[in-house]
């Protein structure tokens, strides 16, 4: 079987890509490891800058997108592809359980959670340390739990938190936050908040399960212990490209460069989503980027571009 297209990730640019794919009348297959689609949004508790679909849940979103793809015959199936093949005018997808070849790849993996790389936090991951509120938080209900991060992920999950918890500390490494003002001013306006400024978290203490942490202020070097039941780690992404070094152009963290066609260095293969280099990661651009890369792929096919 010869594929038109193979769309490696089930976010909302791989599931954007599958349904302009099938709309476009290419064969079309969706790969993923993750049988849940959605990518990152299936974790998240509520998306409310969707647009026409306010404060929808990730997972409902994720559901959606996948139900649209498979309403107009895309193909799914479950696999971890560790690398791609290039022959030219075909591609071979090399997965842990096949092989596939294609005619053009739209890579729309995403990315994964930064660790903090600090004593005790991997030791501790799952008695406490986590990397996602909305599938964790449930846990510590009542309790005590830490955030750390300053962006939309962060303060997202602290105000996800306090809705449960007794108490939750945001620990931030500078004096002001990343996310968006709206998210902020729900975060700062909630009394079982408090915002730990200038700070980093330095060591996860507990044994078996998390009871404090130790956090520096930057700017005085003064260390303090916090109790706390949970730590949250959101500190960002980064993109799970390292099986296609060498495949494409990528900048020095790993993100993989094109255009706004999706359009890598290498020709037939496109990029679409967190995975690509730019500057606004959202949906809203993650789906714009599965459509804007299948456009492309159709040009490709038809030998309008490279
Ligand atoms: P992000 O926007 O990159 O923010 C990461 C935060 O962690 C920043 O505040 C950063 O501090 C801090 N940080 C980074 N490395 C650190 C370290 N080693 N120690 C301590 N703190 C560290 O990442 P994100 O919040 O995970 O979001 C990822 C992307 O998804 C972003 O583009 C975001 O806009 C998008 N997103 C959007 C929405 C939404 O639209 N509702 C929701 C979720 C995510 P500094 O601020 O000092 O750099």
């Amino acid at each position: 079987m010869l594929y038109d297209v193979i769309i490696i990730g089930n976010g909302p640019a791989g599931l954007t890509a599958a349904i302009y794919g099938m709309r476009a009348g290419l064969k079309t297959l969706v790969l993923s490891d993750n049988p849940m689609s959605g990518g990152q949004i299936a974790t998240t508790y509520e998306v409310d800058n969707y647009p026409g679909l306010p404060k929808i849940s990730g997972m409902e979103l994720g559901d959606k997108f996948e139900e649209h793809a498979k309403a107009l015959g895309a193909e799914f199936r479950q696999a971890s592809v560790s690398s791609i093949e290039d022959h030219g005018d075909t591609k071979v997808v090399v997965t842990d359980k096949e092989n596939l070849e294609t005619k053009t790849v739209v890579i729309s993996i995403g990315a994964d959670h930064s660790k903090l790389g600090v004593p005790g936090e991997k030791e501790l991951t799952g008695m406490g340390v986590s990397y996602c509120a909305t599938c964790d938080g449930a846990f510590f209900r009542n309790k005590v739990a830490v955030v750390n991060g300053g962006g939309d992920v962060a303060v997202e999950d602290a105000i996800f938190l306090a809705r449960g918890c007794s108490k939750v500390y945001l620990v931030h490494r500078r004096d002001e936050l990343r996310a968006a003002k709206i998210l902020q001013d729900e975060l700062l306006s909630l009394p079982n908040v408090e915002v730990v400024w200038d700070s980093v978290v330095e060591e996860v203490k507990g044994d078996n399960k998390v009871t404090s942490i130790v956090v520096k202020n930057v700017k005085s070097g003064d260390k303090k212990e916090i109790e706390t039941d949970a730590l949250f780690v959101a500190i960002g992404i980064h993109p799970l490209t390292e099986s296609f070094a060498g495949l494409a152009d990528m900048d020095e963290t790993g993100y993989i460069l094109a255009g706004e066609d999706g359009a890598t260095s290498t020709p037939g293969i496109f990029v679409a989503g967190d995975s690509r280099k730019k500057r606004l990661r959202q949906i809203v651009t993650a789906v714009a980027d599965g459509a804007n890369a299948v456009t492309a792929v159709q040009d490709f096919l038809v030998g309008k571009s490279k």
